[in-house]
């Protein structure tokens, strides 16, 4: 009999917002599992591109979805909701080793085939538990995602103790899912794909008037926009990309990283290279990040601060994983992308693919 696999990732879970709440299970798990200490996300902290990242054991440019929106080139369009993963996720695996498969939201699994697909309110802790227990009932591997932290984050800031109250919630949840394969052989992973960042100043930065005194045009692009005789398209904060569409940009390319680093109200500014260093070379020609807890959107600021994800300083994620055929071990600092290659060394499954993460589990480790 192979062992089960109950696969959980709380979005925007936070080593620091999990240190604040009151979440007994998830703490015993980090305990007496086999636990990151110093876990980290990827470049950039953004909710599909690291869920990606934690389906595929891959970053961005191998499996192919940089950011949660894409500027395509060819057909000048700004697309959301990218699913064209170019690798295998595990859950393809598992159904590969014959595994009987199922995700609650885990959405980047939506399609796969033979992976039966629930998509449902990932706000709502209590019907996603329901829908998990009823999976884990008649499915050997089942992928979940509670998203009631991130959503309680970005409204009311990662510490607020709404935000708090969320993870308590789910805390509860995972404790009544162990039950349900109580006495059974099985593994379980947990992790997050992100920490979150509190905006509470307002900035006067634009950067479209930047690009206006190097005299190009420059427009911020949303879902369903088609870009028309600018030089510079540019998609959304934090970290935004930036895409130098017209030859003038392009011939300025160098010119405008330095001067956006001389910029005071920027934190951090990427060039192509240092993208692709990252992993991450088609996230735009250039990215720029403002300083942390400054925002552009002045009126949030005025209503109250607000959480956002997808800037420098918050690579903090969560990773665990429990089972009877592990030992407890704290393993001192891994990645997002090692969860597969580590998940599929656990449970003795052998795959020819190309991670661009390592197994973190020694068998010397092996109960
Ligand atoms: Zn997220």
């Amino acid at each position: 009999m192979k062992p089960r696999l109950l696969f959980i990732t709380v979005d925007a879970l936070g080593p620091e917002i999990l240190a604040r709440a009151r979440a007994p299970v998830m703490k015993r798990i980090m305990e007496e599992g086999l636990s990151v200490q110093r876990a980290t996300s990827h470049f950039p902290t953004l909710t599909t591109p690291m869920m990606s990242t934690i389906l595929t054991g891959c970053l961005p440019d191998r499996h192919g979805i940089e950011c949660n929106t894409r500027l395509d080139l060819a057909t000048g369009r700004v697309r959301g909701r990218l699913r064209d993963l170019k690798v295998a996720t595990i859950g393809d695996i598992l159904v590969e080793n014959g595994y009987r498969v199922a995700s609650v939201q885990h959405f980047m699994l939506e399609g796969r085939p033979g992976i039966t697909y629930t998509q449902t309110d990932g706000g709502d802790t209590t019907g996603m538990t329901r829908l998990i227990a009823g999976c884990m009932e008649e499915f050997d591997a089942v992928f979940t995602i509670f998203q009631a932290v991130d959503a309680a984050g970005h409204r009311f800031g990662p510490f607020h103790e709404r935000t708090l109250a969320e993870v308590e919630k789910i805390d509860a949840a995972i404790g009544r899912l162990l039950e349900v394969w109580k006495g059974r052989e099985f593994l379980l992973v947990i992790s997050s794909d992100h920490s979150m960042s509190y905006a509470d100043r307002a900035s006067g930065f634009s950067i479209e008037e930047f690009f206006a005194s190097m005299n190009l045009k420059a427009t911020f692009l949303s879902e369903g926009d088609s870009p028309s005789k600018i030089d510079v398209a540019m998609l959304r904060y934090p970290t935004v990309p930036i895409f130098l569409l017209s030859e003038r940009a392009r011939d300025l390319s160098l010119e405008i990283v330095d001067r956006l680093r001389n910029e005071r109200e920027l934190w951090r500014v990427y060039s192509k290279e240092e993208l692709k260093s990252l992993g991450n070379g088609r996230y735009g020609d250039i990215a720029c990040t403002l300083n942390k807890g400054v925002t552009t959107a002045g009126a949030l600021v005025e209503t109250g601060g607000f959480g956002y994800h997808g800037t420098e300083g918050e690579e903090g994620t969560v990773i665990a994983f429990r089972g009877t055929m592990l030992k407890g071990c704290r393993i001192p600092a891994a990645r997002l992308a090692d969860i597969v290659p580590t998940t599929l060394k656990i449970l003795s499954i052998e795959s020819e693919r190309k991670f661009d993460g390592e197994n973190i589990w020694s068998c010397d480790d092996e109960r």
